[in-house]
């Protein structure tokens, strides 16, 4: 049983770059309140490999958006991962291929529109949502919103050990060139970019374990009066 309880429908943000460690804590997190974890960057993620296997221009914003409004009905998003028609799409998701497709559909606006209101219906039963622009566009009135950053170095070093385990290979500097495009396309885009709430708490996460960012978060919670020990 998780060590806390979270209040009736709890919303909780988490915004931050890539390989910040927003999924890491999102998870950790859910374990001690209880609470489901969705992260919305399997939607672009899926939306870029679905358009790359049909062969969609990932520069056609029209076309990207009609397949994003039809992927609606055979998608199914939860804390586990995402399926759509059916097949479990998570692992293959999680590739730099991938990652670049997605932060390329995902700077497209009628993209971005197509997948709003699922991620506001889902989260509607109280979760966690990691993202880019969950504490300013998809959950404003989230009564929690993290912003979470890291090192440039300290991220890609992240990124690139993960993508080592998966059996990625891949040298670090390639990852931090990736890292910095991936980082100057969500911030510089000019619809929802990444950027930090005026009510988020931001929250370095450089020189921090996983586990005391997610002790900060709980006491900010419990401060809040979000969540209590549970008896
Ligand atoms: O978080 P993750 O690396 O899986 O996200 C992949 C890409 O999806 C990001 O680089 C970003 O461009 C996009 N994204 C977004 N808004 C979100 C989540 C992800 O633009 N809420």
């Amino acid at each position: 049983m998780s060590e806390w309880q979270a209040v009736s429908g709890l919303k909780i943000a988490i915004d931050g770059p890539s390989g910040s460690g927003k999924g890491t804590v999102a998870k950790l997190l859910a374990e001690e309140i209880g609470l489901p974890v969705l992260d919305t960057g399997l939607l672009y993620r899926l939306t870029g490999a679905v358009a790359l296997e049909r062969g969609v221009d990932l520069d056609d914003e029209a076309a990207l958006a009609s397949m994003a409004g039809e992927m609606l009905t055979g998608l199914s998003w939860t804390c586990d991962g995402i399926s759509y028609e059916g097949e479990p799409w998570t692992p293959r998701l999680r590739t730099e291929a991938v990652g670049a497709a997605a932060s390329t559909v995902a700077a497209k606006p009628l993209v971005r529109q197509a997948l709003l209101s699922l991620q506001q219906q889902l989260a509607e039963a109280g979760c966690i949502m990691d993202g880019r622009d969950i504490g300013t566009v998809v959950l404003p009135d989230a009564p929690a919103k993290f912003f979470l950053t890291a090192s440039v170095r300290e991220r890609a070093r992240r990124r690139w050990s993960q993508l080592k385990q998966m059996g990625h290979a891949d040298d670090i500097d390639a990852v931090i060139m990736d890292l910095k495009k991936r980082d100057q396309r969500d911030r510089e885009r000019q619809h929802a970019p990444l950027a930090q709430a005026t009510d988020a708490i931001s929250i370095d996460s450089t020189t921090l374990r996983v586990d005391e960012v997610v002790d900060r978060m709980l006491g900010i919670l419990e401060r809040r009066e979000l969540i209590k020990a549970s008896v």
